[in-house]
């Protein structure tokens, strides 16, 4: 086949790489913030009959007002009117970067954060400016400040418990910079909600330029992909209008719709990790040489003296997680473990215990 010209892309796409997902077959997989339990067998048996009457031949509703009245109940959000929903929350950046910012506007984050902020910021041709965290991964808030007055950031997404350090950010200094921004949009991002149980969502009627992002993956349902964002119905119309039309399929909105009647399977499931989570800090810190930071979502960061031949060591032993190390300064030598069941976070303890022997008597 002749090698096509490939022109006609634009150079910074040819100068990416495309996201990265390491092939975890055989592996515990504690790489992805996954909730490791998944649906009860008799609730997947009822959520299949189901499904069995979705119209597979028809379009899905592109406004699913019904459904979006029921999230809004179940998720403390207003209303539905306030409620924008995204094939994941990942969607809901690119179509928050895509209506807020204008070609060389600025996107700004506490850094390192969420990568996708960087990634959807910069496909949007926006700036990018990440504002660095303190060596304890808490907000710096002058230098937040400083950052927010140079810039006037179009928009801000701040990561509320922060990914990948897990750290939950002050909401003192975090509300400061929400009035400091207006009016630029700062979007506090409550993917790990499910095990920080703590949110901005009641602060929305007293900042206008205030968004709350949500999503369904890491409460238990990562392969459906649904994210919402809550905000004052004058920024959803405006961000509805960028949105594909029918961009939440059909199996998804029934299946969401169906389990909003059974949050209290995966509530029940975030309380296990929750305590698995004391238990895996609670070891981590008993080991020699290894620094843990505190975490209020479902995994831990982590600093070893080796960091990438820790990481595959343990990989040699089964166990995949996180590599942080060269994706930025503040994160050297950390890993990130997503916290599994019982068994599996056993499984990585006493392997990470053997890979750090390993270091010291290779
Ligand atoms: C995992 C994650 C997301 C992605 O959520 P999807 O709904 O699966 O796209 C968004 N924000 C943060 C901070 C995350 O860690």
């Amino acid at each position: 086949m002749q090698q096509p010209d490939l022109s006609v892309i634009r150079d910074d796409v040819r100068a990416m790489s495309a996201y990265a997902v390491p092939d975890a077959t055989g592996l515990i997989k504690l790489d992805a913030m996954e909730n490791p339990f998944g649906l009860p067998h008799e609730l997947a048996q009822t959520l299949g009959a189901h499904l069995a009457s979705v119209c597979f031949n028809r379009y899905p509703p592109s406004n699913p007002s019904a459904f979006k009245s029921r999230l809004a109940g179940h998720m403390g959000v207003p209303g539905p009117s306030h409620l924008l929903l995204g094939n994941g929350s990942d969607e809901l950046i690119h179509l928050i970067c895509q209506a807020c910012a204008r070609p060389g506007a600025t996107v700004l984050a506490p850094w390192p954060s969420f990568s996708m902020y960087e990634v959807l910021a910069r496909l949007n041709q926006c700036r990018f400016v990440g504002v660095p965290l303190k060596p304890d991964f808490q907000l710096d808030g002058d230098a937040l400040l400083a950052a927010i007055a140079e810039h006037r950031p179009a928009v801000t997404f701040v990561a509320y418990p922060n990914n990948p350090t897990g750290s939950l950010f002050d909401r003192q200094l975090l509300a400061q910079a929400i009035e400091a921004a207006a009016p630029g949009l700062v979007v506090i991002d409550e993917a790990y909600l499910p095990y920080a149980r703590d949110t901005w969502m009641p602060q929305l009627g007293e900042f206008p330029n205030l968004a709350v992002l949500r999503t369904v993956s890491k409460l238990g349902l990562a392969g459906l992909r649904l994210g919402y964002l809550a905000a004052h119905p004058a920024w959803v119309g405006e961000f509805d209008k960028v949105r594909p039309p029918y961009n939440i399929n059909a199996l998804t909105l029934a299946a969401t719709n169906f389990l909003l009647e059974y949050l209290e399977v995966f509530d029940a499931q975030a309380d296990v990790l929750r305590a698995q989570r004391s238990c895996v800090l609670g070891a981590l810190r008993t080991l020699p040489g290894v620094t843990a930071f505190d975490s209020a979502a479902n995994f831990i960061l982590f600093r070893v003296q080796q960091a990438d031949a820790v990481f595959e060591a343990l990989r040699l032993r089964g166990v995949l997680i996180k590599n942080l190390s060269a994706a930025h300064p503040l994160l050297k030598n950390c890993l990130r473990a997503t916290i599994g069941t019982r068994d599996e976070n056993l499984s990585f303890l006493k392997a990470l215990e053997s890979s750090l022997a390993a270091q010291e008597n290779p």
